[in-house]
């Protein structure tokens, strides 16, 4: 277990030496994070566009360490995933979204959905479907304006559990997306199988989809995919005009991505919508 351990610090501290110098996240350090509330969500708007009107938020998780500042999820999620935190701090990350989503349902911004990313553990447990529910009923939120991200690998490693559960959530009314799709080891025979609304293509497809042959063809390949399944698709990552335009001209249903806004604090989304710019 000594071994083990110390395998563990090491892989971290080579892992985040580039962002952190030579700080080590350990797992007090997350267990008190939790706790003493220093987790903070982010939002980032996602767009029609077609009509470029609001459709969703994204939310998503930063860590404000009281000394090392802001800190960004690839350089904690996988430190919560190893040790078995990812079920607390995703279960506050649900419920901080679904309360904010609440809250925007109130003051009559309306947003279709506001989407949570699940990490693979956190939807292996086998109590999270009833936890969902119970958060759900906490908040008083209706699962329609719930969507859930999920990777392709995570459902693909216990295919049928996965499916079982989805088709739960489903029946609940909670939406749910295949993020990063195109980098994970699809396969499209279980996608067929997956009780899905929504794919999400990989940014990296995104960046140079109006320049280059080869990621064209994978996007305008997905965005047809999604469509012959009667899925809606969205593309991640846009950062420029000419890729909205492409993506709008293959018949992309949404976009996300710096073009429109950065992620947004809850406030920033407030006054981002006050200002009228959505
Ligand atoms: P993701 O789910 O693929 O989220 C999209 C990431 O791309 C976000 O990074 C977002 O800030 C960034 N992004 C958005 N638009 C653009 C753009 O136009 N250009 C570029 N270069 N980047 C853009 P972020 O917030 O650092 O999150 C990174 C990853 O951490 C997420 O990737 C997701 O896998 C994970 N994550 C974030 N929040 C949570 C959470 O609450 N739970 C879990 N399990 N994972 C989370
Ligand atoms: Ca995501
Ligand atoms: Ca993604
Ligand atoms: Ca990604």
């Amino acid at each position: 277990a000594k071994e083990t351990h110390r395998n563990k610090i090491e892989f971290y501290v080579e892992g985040m030496s580039a962002a952190l110098g030579s700080f080590v996240l350990l797992e007090n350090d997350l267990r008190a994070a939790i706790e003493h509330d220093q987790l903070k969500l982010l939002y980032q708007p996602q767009f029609d566009l077609q009509t470029n009107s609001l459709v969703g938020m994204e939310a998503l998780v930063r860590w404000q360490h009281p000394d090392r500042g802001m800190i960004a999820p690839e350089n904690f999620i996988p430190l919560a995933e190893e040790t078995g935190l990812i079920v607390e701090l995703g279960d506050w990350v649900l419920r901080a979204a679904c309360r904010q989503q609440k809250r925007w349902l109130e003051a009559g911004n309306y947003c279709q959905s506001v989407s949570v990313n699940l990490s693979p553990r956190q939807f292996r447990g086998d109590a999270f479907v009833q936890r969902l529910a119970d958060i759900l009923i906490e908040v008083e939120l209706p699962a329609r304006y719930l969507e859930l991200e999920i990777t392709e690998s995570s459902v693909m490693e216990h295919a049928a559990e996965s499916i079982h559960m989805m088709n739960e959530l489903n029946g609940m009314g909670v939406s749910l997306a295949i993020d990063d799709f195109g980098t994970g080891y699809s396969s499209l025979s279980y996608l067929k199988r997956f009780p899905i609304q929504k794919l999400k293509i990989d940014r990296s497809f995104i960046s140079d989809v109006a320049t280059d042959q080869n990621d064209a063809a994978i996007a305008k390949s997905i965005i047809n995919l999604a469509h012959n399944m009667a899925l809606n698709v969205v593309a991640e990552g846009v950062e420029n005009e000419l890729q909205a335009e492409w993506l709008r001209d293959k018949g992309c249903d949404m976009a996300q991505g710096y073009l429109y806004s950065r992620p947004l604090s809850a406030q920033g989304v407030d006054e981002y919508l006050m200002a009228g710019e959505f």
